[in-house]
């Protein structure tokens, strides 16, 4: 299966719909528009259901094939959120709205499953039934838990999950997937640290939290680079760091640091949570300040299953020819991660050629790669429900 040629023909269309999305982007669950018109497109083409408003915003299109022997259910799924980042390509299709942009691909993403939908729609060359996932609020808003929560997998009767993302670095035209941990689990911590403020010239006074602070921003340093394996990965990053104060000679009563832990492995999850609060507390009681650690989970770590993977790796080599199937982890994360947790599935990177890495105002979905993503997810459920 060389890239459908009826993709070639489709490519003007599935642009068309990219660009359209591309101008007009949502945040977070607010995607009414792109899912208003997912859903409008997905019955145009003839899907036997399409179900709208699953997690807040998610559509779901279900297209049956010429025959159902065995009850298959095979669910494909692309984002629709895009970012908030005031767009700086100059493109003639550049969002127009100031302040949002699809910069992480979702466009993309969401017009090549339209594109898939379409074809297979049109083909039906599969004995099941393929569900078209199509999910709000991947950005931080957990859009696929919402979905899952929502009871998508067992309402439509989903047995297997695959999803895909464009990733620059990789030659437009191939793909790249790992088995086991392919993106981090994301958490995030915020810390308060109390002290008693005063005068900056009478520190013997006061209890200068700022100084507190300081020591434990080197202190977690110390959980990558002394408690956990060299060989895990694992990212500890302090981000924001607030005083109360804004003045030169004022130590202030109050700092907030916010932060973020990337992880690989729910051992050195656990371990990075209970590790973090203790060095927090630790330090700040050593320095006669005080205070409080909450420490949040979010993403968990998306991993591809071994079956599946091998599933997926085979499509993408009868779409592609090249596919690197030994890509380093990525220590983003990924709320597909909640699918995979409850279905086998794998999740692919669909190479975007040499462009701004994704969440940058320059960056742009490469439309040249439109034609290699739709054949992947219509291959996938032609070769995971093969026709009788
Ligand atoms: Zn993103
Ligand atoms: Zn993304």
């Amino acid at each position: 299966m060389p890239v459908k040629n009826r993709f070639a023909e489709l490519l003007p269309e599935i642009t068309a719909w990219r660009r359209d999305f591309h101008e007009h982007p949502e945040l977070m669950f607010d995607v009414q528009r792109t899912a208003g018109k997912v859903a409008e497109l997905l019955r145009d083409f003839g899907c036997d259901e399409v179900v709208e408003g699953i997690g807040r915003t998610g559509v779901v299109g279900l297209i049956r094939g010429r025959t159902d022997s065995a009850g298959r259910v095979i669910g494909l799924r692309a984002d629709m959120d895009a970012l908030p980042i005031n767009e700086a390509t100059g493109l003639d299709y550049a969002s127009k709205t100031p302040g949002k942009m699809h910069a992480c691909g979702h466009d993309g993403h969401t017009a090549m499953l339209l594109g898939a939908a379409k074809y297979l729609a049109e083909t039906r060359n599969f004995d099941g039934t393929v569900a078209l996932i199509f999910q709000p609020a991947e950005e931080g808003g957990g859009g696929g838990r919402e979905m899952v929560q929502d009871g998508m997998l067992d309402r439509f009767g989903i047995q297997e999950v695959y999803g895909m993302h464009n990733m620059p670095g990789i030659p437009v035209g191939t793909f790249a997937i790992r088995t086991g941990a392919i993106m981090a689990a994301a958490d995030q911590f915020d810390i308060v640290v109390t002290g008693k403020g005063g005068h900056a010239a009478k520190p013997h006074d006061c209890i200068d939290t700022t100084v507190v602070a300081a020591h434990i921003v080197v202190a977690l340093q110390t959980i990558a680079s002394r408690g956990v394996d060299p060989l895990k990965q694992v990212v500890v990053s302090v981000c924001t760091v607030a005083t109360d104060s804004t003045a030169h000679n004022v130590i202030p009563q109050q700092v907030v640091m916010k932060g973020t832990v990337r992880t690989m492995d729910p051992k050195v999850q656990d371990y990075v949570e209970q590790r973090l609060s203790e060095i927090v507390m630790g330090t700040a009681t050593a320095l006669g300040a005080s205070a409080v650690v909450q420490y949040k989970r979010g993403y968990p770590v998306t991993v591809n299953a071994v079956e599946p993977t091998g599933h997926a790796v085979k499509v993408a080599q009868e779409v592609a020819g090249q596919v690197d199937t030994d890509t380093a982890p990525l220590m983003g994360a990924e709320d597909f991660s909640f699918m995979l947790n409850e279905r086998p599935g794998a999740y692919i990177f669909l190479g975007n050629g040499d462009t701004a890495m994704v969440h940058h105002p320059q960056y742009n979905f490469d439309d040249d790669a439109i034609p290699f993503g739709s054949s992947w997810y219509a291959g996938m459920a032609e070769a995971r429900m093969p026709a009788a």
